[in-house]
């Protein structure tokens, strides 16, 4: 594997964000984790409570070499939209490729679409050669199942939301990726994949959830569970049949926890 072709450098060599905790309250979150467990700087009743850091957003953005992933560690939800849509204009302004990461809301969705439509389009920044779009959505979609979303991802959108955002994007001509990553559901991945195919541009990335020994911690008995059927889908012998079935498909693309197991 690739000098950080891992995680989110897979996708982006810089990132943005304008916000402290998620309403989303996904179980798995890595921010959660590093902000609550790991330096004590919130509560577990704090992270759901989003808090705009006004100086985040306040600041000047500049070009930068490569593209922006916005955000990484929070989400873009009712709460802190006029945030982010200030963020993401001077980012956009200042001439940057922006990568829209979401556990998608409608609402906010179709606010970005208004309001950065002038950005949707191809350009170029080279005449010879290279091309780019301003503006690329990825939404993060592990699961069909509201029963599993709702579980992991206790506060996001459902999986009817999610898919309607995603192809309000598509309709709307802008370029559109999902994240299956986590996989959540891997028995049931072929039909996320030929249910979203349709509304996706760019790339439906597949990976593994991480991470899980911490989780285990203190678990309670139906999260154990939950923890369990997820291993009993992504060991080694389940991500080599998924990468059996995928390898040939342009628009499936693996995370690097996935390219460890199939050797790519
Ligand atoms: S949406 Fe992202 S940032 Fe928000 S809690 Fe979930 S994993 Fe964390």
């Amino acid at each position: 594997m690739k000098k950080n072709n891992y995680g989110a450098r897979q996708w982006a060599p810089n990132y943005a964000n304008c916000c402290t905790g998620c309403s989303h309250n996904c179980i798995y979150c890595y921010a959660k984790a590093r902000e609550v467990y790991r330096f004590k700087r919130l509560t577990e009743a704090d992270w759901p409570l989003e808090q705009v850091r006004m100086h985040d957003v306040e600041k000047k953005r500049k070009k930068l070499s490569g593209r922006i992933m916005f955000p990484t560690t929070h989400d873009i939800t009712p709460n802190n939209l006029d945030a982010c849509m200030v963020v993401l204009g001077k980012l956009l302004e200042a001439g940057n490729e922006v990568l829209v990461v979401s556990k998608p809301h409608f609402d906010c969705v179709k606010r970005i679409c208004d309001d950065f439509e002038r950005y949707r389009d191809l350009y170029e920044i080279d005449v010879d050669v290279n091309r780019q779009y301003r503006i690329i959505f990825r939404f993060t979609i592990g699961a069909c199942d509201d029963q599993i979303l709702s579980f992991w991802e206790p506060g996001a959108p459902s999986y009817s939301e999610r898919k309607a955002s995603l192809k309000h994007v598509y309709q709307r001509g802008f370029q559109t990726s999902v994240s299956a990553e986590p996989m959540l559901d891997t028995a049931n991945i072929d039909a996320l994949i030929s249910d979203l195919s349709p509304f996706v541009t760019d790339k439906i990335w597949l990976g593994k959830l991480n991470h899980l020994g911490p989780l285990k911690k203190g678990a309670d008995p139906y999260l154990m569970q939950e923890i369990r059927r997820i291993e009993r889908g992504q060991t080694d012998a389940s991500i080599k049949a998924i990468y059996r079935r995928y390898s040939d498909n342009p628009i499936v693309e693996w995370k690097d926890s996935i390219q460890r197991v199939v050797g790519i």
